[in-house]
């Protein structure tokens, strides 16, 4: 394959926010800059795709920003926020969704809210939520499986 993609991360100093996920308020983080490039037969830049992350101290959600990375030491932590936010809202949300819906299933239900619970413990919100009420579907299948050997979808 001539395409590839190579990533360039640089990092920052220590700043200060208030986390958007665990709520902590003026936590120090490190921020890093990473560079995306598309290339071409290895040398030849076809894209590139630029991001500010950082990994908040307290609870090590990867947090994105929307303040350029060279910007970001001229604010402090009550101007940022707003412009920092979770980075994995896309897939935590999908697994609490999923979680869900398979929420009556033995077995594969309980490793999707596994996964669900630890993506979403520390964003709180509807995700959680979900994860909770899918958990509680979970648990109740495993008390009428126990007591009454019932398996749901299996006499379908
Ligand atoms: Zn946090």
């Amino acid at each position: 394959m001539y395409l590839g993609t190579k990533t360039e991360t640089y990092t920052g100093e220590d700043i200060e926010i208030h986390c958007p996920v665990c709520r902590k308020e003026n936590v120090l983080c490190k921020p890093r800059l990473e560079i995306v490039t598309d290339t071409y037969m290895f040398f030849i830049s076809i894209g590139h795709k630029r991001q500010t992350l950082m990994n908040c101290g307290a609870c090590k959600v990867c947090l994105k920003s929307r303040v350029h990375f060279e910007k970001l030491h001229r604010y402090t932590a009550d101007q940022l926020v707003g412009d920092i936010y979770p980075a994995n809202g896309f897939s935590s949300a999908c697994f609490a969704l999923l979680a869900l819906l398979i929420s009556p299933v033995l077995f594969i239900g309980t490793i999707f809210i596994g996964i669900s619970l630890l993506l979403c413990y520390w964003r709180k919100g509807w995700r959680l939520k979900m994860t909770y009420i899918a958990l509680a579907i979970q648990v109740s299948t495993w008390i009428m499986f126990y007591f009454f050997g019932y398996i749901p979808l299996m006499n379908l």
